[in-house]
C-alpha cells in the first residue's frame, strides 16, 4: 500500500519504479520527470548516437509500457520544485504531491559555462544535445571539446571516426585527471594523440567569440585563437538539487549532492535517494563519502532505495565496488573501484600497444581500483579483489598471470 513518488525520470527512476512494481508494490507509484521524453539511457549519447545516419534513443520502456503494463503514474515534462518533508509532499509549482515514501533521483546537469547560450555550443547530456552534436558533425563543423574527462574524450573519438578534425583542450596537464589521476592520464594522452586528436593540455579557455550569437571560436590562457563551429562542453556535472535547498534534506556542503546513510536513506523520514545525485559513505574509501556519476551505480543503487523506500525494516547497508567503462578510440577502458589511493602501479602491455595495459591501485595494502583496457575477463575478477579488500600484492600476482605476463 502507500504512494511512492520518484523524482527525476533517468535511469535511477526507472530502475526505482520497475523494481518496485516487480517485487510486488501494489501501491500507487508516481514518476516525476523534467524531460518530456520516457527514461532512456545516456551513455550511447556520446557513444553510437554520434555516428553518421544515428537515430533517436529507444527508451528503457515506452511511455504507454509504464503506464499500461507497470501501472505508473508517468509524469513528464514536469520538474519538482520543493520539498515539504513535514508535510510529507513533493512541490510543482502551485501544486503539491503527497507521498508516503520518495525516492530522489534528479541526477546531475551539466555546469554552467560563460557562453554555453551561443548557437553551435552545447553540453552533452540529453539526447536533444545529442542530436546537436550529431547534425553538426553531419554538416563537418570543426569541432573544439572542452573537457577531456569520459565525455569529451568520447566525442572527440566520435568525431575522428568520422574523419573530422578535432581540438580538445583541457585545463589539467592529462586527460581524466580526477577520474585516473597523472600516471593513467598519460595512457589517455597517447590514445588522444595516436587517433589524430589536437590535444591541448594544461591551457584554459578564456573565452568564446561569435557573431550574430553563432559561436566562432574560442581563446586559450596561452593566448590561442581556435576557429570552431562547434564547441562540446565536457567540464563536468553538479547533483541536480535547487529544489532540496531549504527542504531540511541533508545536501553536501561542496556541490550540494544529497547526503545519505549506507542503507540510501537521507536523513529526512521516508526520504531516499539514487544516482549521480547521491553521496554515500562507501567501505573503499575508509567509510568517506562517495558520489559516483556512472551507469551500474545508478541501476543498482535505484532498485536498492526503491526496495528499501518501500521495506524500511529491510535496508542493507549498500555499497557495490563502482564500475565504470568508456569506449575510446576503438578501445575500452574499464575501471572498477577507486583511484583515491596511495599508489599506482601500471602494468604496461606487453607488445608496446594499449590493449592489455592495467592499472592496480593501492591503499594501507589493498587493493582498491584497477583500469583495464580491452580485456574484459581481468576487471571482472580484479572486481572481486577489491570488493574482498584483498591484499595488493596478490592482486597484482594475479593481474600479471590473468595477462599472462612474467612478474
Ligand atoms: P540522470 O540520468 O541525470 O537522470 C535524472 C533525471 O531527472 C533527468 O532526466 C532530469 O531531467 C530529471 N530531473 C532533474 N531535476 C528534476 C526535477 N527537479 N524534477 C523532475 N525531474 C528532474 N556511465 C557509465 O558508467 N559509462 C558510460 O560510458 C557513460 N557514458 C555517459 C555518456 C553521457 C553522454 C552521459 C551524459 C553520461 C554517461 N554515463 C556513463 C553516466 C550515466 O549515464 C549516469 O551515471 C546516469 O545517467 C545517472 O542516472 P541518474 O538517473 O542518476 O541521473
Amino acid at each position: 500500500g502507500g504512494r511512492l513518488v520518484v523524482v527525476g525520470a533517468g535511469l535511477a527512476g526507472f530502475r526505482a519504479v520497475e523494481t518496485a512494481r516487480r517485487e510486488g508494490h501494489a501501491g500507487e507509484l508516481v514518476l516525476l520527470g523534467a524531460e518530456e521524453r520516457a527514461p532512456y539511457d545516456r551513455p550511447p549519447l556520446s557513444k553510437a548516437a554520434l555516428a553518421p545516419g544515428a537515430t533517436e534513443p529507444v527508451p528503457f520502456r515506452t511511455a504507454e509500457e509504464l503506464e499500461d503494463d507497470l501501472g505508473i503514474d508517468l509524469r513528464l515534462g514536469e520538474e519538482a520544485t520543493g520539498l515539504d518533508t513535514a508535510a510529507r509532499e513533493v512541490v510543482l509549482g502551485g501544486e503539491r504531491l503527497a507521498y508516503d515514501a520518495l525516492v530522489v533521483a534528479t541526477g546531475a546537469r551539466p555546469r554552467a559555462v560563460p557562453g554555453d547560450h551561443l548557437a553551435g555550443v552545447t553540453h552533452l547530456r540529453t539526447a536533444d544535445d545529442a542530436a546537436v552534436v550529431r547534425r553538426a558533425l553531419d554538416a563537418g563543423a570543426r569541432t573544439v571539446v572542452v573537457g577531456a574527462g569520459f565525455i569529451g574524450s568520447e566525442v572527440a573519438s566520435a568525431a575522428r571516426a568520422r574523419g573530422l578534425e578535432v581540438t580538445v583542450v583541457e585545463a589539467a596537464d592529462v586527460p581524466l585527471q580526477r577520474s585516473l589521476g597523472p600516471e593513467v592520464g598519460r595512457l589517455v594522452t597517447r590514445l588522444h594523440r595516436d587517433a589524430g586528436v589536437d590535444l591541448r593540455l594544461g591551457s584554459g579557455v578564456t573565452g568564446l567569440t561569435e557573431v550574430a550569437g553563432h559561436v566562432t571560436g574560442l581563446a586559450l590562457e596561452d593566448g590561442t585563437e581556435l576557429a570552431a563551429d562547434l564547441v562540446v562542453l565536457g567540464v563536468g556535472v553538479a547533483p541536480s538539487t535547487g529544489w532540496l535547498e531549504g527542504s531540511g534534506v541533508d545536501l553536501h556542503p561542496r556541490d550540494r549532492g544529497v547526503v545519505c546513510d549506507d542503507t540510501l536513506a537521507t536523513n529526512a523520514p521516508g526520504v531516499w535517494a539514487a544516482g549521480d545525485v547521491v553521496h554515500a559513505p562507501h567501505p573503499l574509501l575508509g567509510g568517506d563519502l562517495l558520489r559516483v556519476e556512472h551507469w551500474t551505480s545508478a541501476a543498482e543503487q535505484g532498485a536498492a532505495a526503491a526496495r528499501h523506500a518501500l521495506d524500511p525494516s529491510s535496508a542493507q547497508p549498500f555499497a557495490p565496488v563502482p564500475y565504470v567503462w568508456s569506449d575510446l578510440f576503438g578501445h575500452r577502458l574499464q575501471l572498477v573501484g577507486t583511484s583515491v589511493a596511495d599508489g599506482v602501479v601500471v602494468l604496461d602491455a606487453d607488445d608496446g600497444g594499449v590493449a592489455g595495459t592495467t592499472a592496480l591501485w593501492h591503499r594501507g595494502g589493498q587493493v582498491v581500483g584497477a583500469l583495464v583496457v580491452d580485456r574484459p575477463r581481468v576487471v571482472m575478477k580484479l572486481r572481486r579483489r577489491i570488493a574482498d579488500g584483498g591484499p595488493f600484492d596478490e592482486a597484482l600476482h594475479a593481474a600479471r598471470e590473468l595477462l599472462g605476463r612474467a612478474g
